[in-house]
């Protein structure tokens, strides 16, 4: 996945332990849920939406919007919730977002976003857990 060093570093067995299949493959084999399939593309309650695999809070939902992708979608992480990479699979070039604190597969990050950012997180709703306030 990469070859950054995080605080939270697992190996895989421990992580099989604390996550269901589906968020394992997601969160730690970069996999994919299928569109329209996360009961998070409907929650509207403000909170937080924290890291499935570590817990680190990673976007509050005054960030979250409609964009009807299928996918949670969001324009601004937490300051320093998140990381980076350039993804080359699929044959497309796209930015790969990560959880900053342990390195799971969140999702993708484009340009085409609403103001005031004009960016679009798009993240798998497996690799988030919300917390309403
Ligand atoms: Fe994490």
């Amino acid at each position: 996945m990469t070859d950054e060093k995080f605080a939270v570093e697992k190996s895989d067995t421990e992580w099989r332990s604390l996550l269901s299949a589906e968020q394992f493959r997601v969160l730690r084999e970069h996999g994919t849920e299928r569109a329209g399939t996360s009961p998070l593309n409907y929650e509207k309650r403000t909170g937080v939406y924290h890291c499935a695999a570590c817990g680190q809070p990673l976007f509050e939902s005054s960030t979250k919007y409609e964009s009807g992708s299928g996918w949670p979608s969001f324009f601004r992480p937490l300051p320093n919730a998140v990381a980076t990479t350039t993804d080359r699979s699929h044959g497309m070039t796209r930015v790969e977002v990560h959880c900053g604190n342990c390195g799971g597969h969140l999702g993708h990050v484009f340009d085409d976003g609403p103001q005031p950012t004009g960016q679009r997180y798009c993240m798998n709703g497996l690799s988030l857990k919300f917390e309403p306030k």
